[in-house]
């Protein structure tokens, strides 16, 4: 049986252990000490908020979503609320509305929705899932900065569904693109495994799917440093997240049935991934070239008025790509046939494949305009960086292995998702995305974002990505 190498749920002595490590960056602040994952830990709420000094006479704002929720025979949010209010606490609650997809998305106005009822004298418990805690935790941290006046943070987590809990990070839809932010850790994290074994089993699987981006997002940031696109690449990350796929797959089954173990375990690991982000302050070590995939077919329905898939979900099909395509690209990339001077395409070339690549989705060139102002910045480095990548060619041999440890087939992925319950095919997704939606993001990803992935490197490389589209599409969506 694998063991988690780092376990959240022991605290100070947690801390204490990955202070050592390397990589961890010491002069931070990280405000959030408890993290608690038991049975029953809906009744140590009182508890946890004394212990981060929330005050009787401080009145509790408790921000939701309108989705009803179960714990046991009990009614989660309500619960919740009785819990607090009977342990003394005056309890306002919030409740974020829908846009006219049915779904509540991270963007600005619930995010100033929430910030409109936060005042000097209050503290904030969050009790939902991913959405639900960054708009939150955004709205939190953008009071504190204008007011300067400190906010007591809980983020009560009602799935394992995303590693958005214990990030300081906040992605936000900006011109339906999204967008990650700086934002910030919450003061405490509270997983009542009661309530993570009675949510929804597609939101379980969802917080699997999104861990399995490390097997593309890792390669890609190891790529990224040796392109000279990062400078804070540490072994910190994969450190923290232990033997992630074995234990995956060890507790599938687990998981699937909802043991409050496996649930501990799974939340635990979402934990990690949210901290690794933290830490680096950026969402690099778990989201690479499979997010940003996963991003275009979120604009796509966006811009369609789809409602989106579940994000984990989404990603745990993506993250199967990015997969084949690196193996893919490991078996068949030779340096000596790259002719150097054909990489570096100019602005104005790229500028105009932006702008017509996302045209056709959006004609009102906002997309575009949001792509490129982000795009150039990574094309400039490109330019810039060409000394690194000369002797990347020359090192490839020392680099392949690395990349190939990194990754894994995309078969296994595969296995890991399918034995949690997870759908083995975009057609199996809620809602499905049909091939020319997939295709679309799976060539196009790249153009979004400044952060360097392997999509990147095979536009610049020349690659046939059309026949490497096709290549990875049939060998990827069979079940
Ligand atoms: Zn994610």
């Amino acid at each position: 049986m694998s063991q988690l190498p780092y376990d959240p749920a022991e605290n100070e002595v947690f801390w204490e252990r990955i202070r050592q490590l390397p990589g961890f960056p010491k002069e931070d602040a990280i405000p959030l000490r408890q993290m608690i994952f038991e049975p029953g830990a809906i009744f140590r709420l009182p508890e946890i908020l004394r212990s981060a000094e929330v005050r009787f006479s401080i009145p509790v704002l408790a921000v939701m979503d309108a989705t009803p929720m179960r714990r046991g025979d009990d009614s989660l949010k309500p619960l919740v609320i009785r819990v607090l209010r009977q342990a003394g606490w005056e309890v306002e609650p919030f409740v974020l509305e829908a846009d006219a997809t049915g779904q509540v998305h991270t963007d600005m106005p619930h995010i100033e929705a929430v910030k409109a009822r936060l005042s000097p004298e209050k503290a904030v418990v969050s009790i939902g899932s991913g959405v639900v805690t960054d708009i939150t935790k955004h709205a939190c941290y953008l009071f504190e900065m204008e007011t300067k006046h400190p906010i007591r943070f809980i983020v009560y987590q009602t799935a394992n569904s995303v590693s958005a809990y214990t990030s300081n990070l906040a992605p936000v839809f900006i011109e339906g693109v999204k967008r990650t932010l700086p934002s910030r850790y919450p003061d405490a994290l509270v997983c009542d495994l009661e309530t993570l074994r009675d949510a929804p089993l597609d939101m379980t699987i969802a917080g699997v799917g999104d861990l399995l981006a490390a097997f593309v997002a890792l390669a890609d940031w190891y790529l990224a440093d040796q392109l000279g696109f990062v400078d804070n690449y540490s072994p910190l990350a994969e450190l923290l997240m232990g033997p992630l796929d074995e234990l995956l797959l060890e507790q599938a089954e687990a998981i699937r049935n909802g043991s409050l173990e496996a649930m501990a375990l799974l939340a635990k690991l979402i934990s990690l991934g949210g901290l690794v982000m933290s830490l680096y302050h950026d969402t690099t070590p778990l989201s690479g070239y499979e997010h940003v995939m996963s991003h275009v077919l979120d604009l796509q329905s966006e811009l369609t008025g789809r409602p989106f898939a579940l994000h984990g979900t989404q990603v745990a099909l993506t993250s199967i790509l990015g997969a084949a395509a690196y193996q893919q690209f490991l078996e068949h990339f030779e340096p000596d046939a790259v002719a150097v001077n054909d990489c570096f395409p100019p602005q104005d070339a790229m500028q105009q494949m932006v702008f017509s690549t996302f045209h056709a989705i959006d004609p009102s060139d906002k997309a575009g305009q949001e792509c490129w102002s982000d795009y150039r910045l990574k094309l400039q480095k490109w330019h810039d960086r060409r000394g690194k990548f000369e002797v990347f060619l020359k090192n490839w041999s020392a680099i392949k292995p690395e990349l190939t440890s990194r990754t894994r087939s995309p078969d296994y992925l595969k296995r890991i998702f399918a034995a949690v319950g997870g759908p083995c095919n975009f057609a199996q997704l809620a809602p499905p995305a049909d091939e020319e939606t997939v295709r679309f993001a799976f060539l196009n990803a790249p153009l979004i974002r400044k952060r360097i992935t392997l999509g990147d490197l095979l536009i610049f490389l020349r690659w046939d990505r059309e026949k490497l589209w096709q290549r990875v599409w049939h060998s990827t969506q069979s079940c």
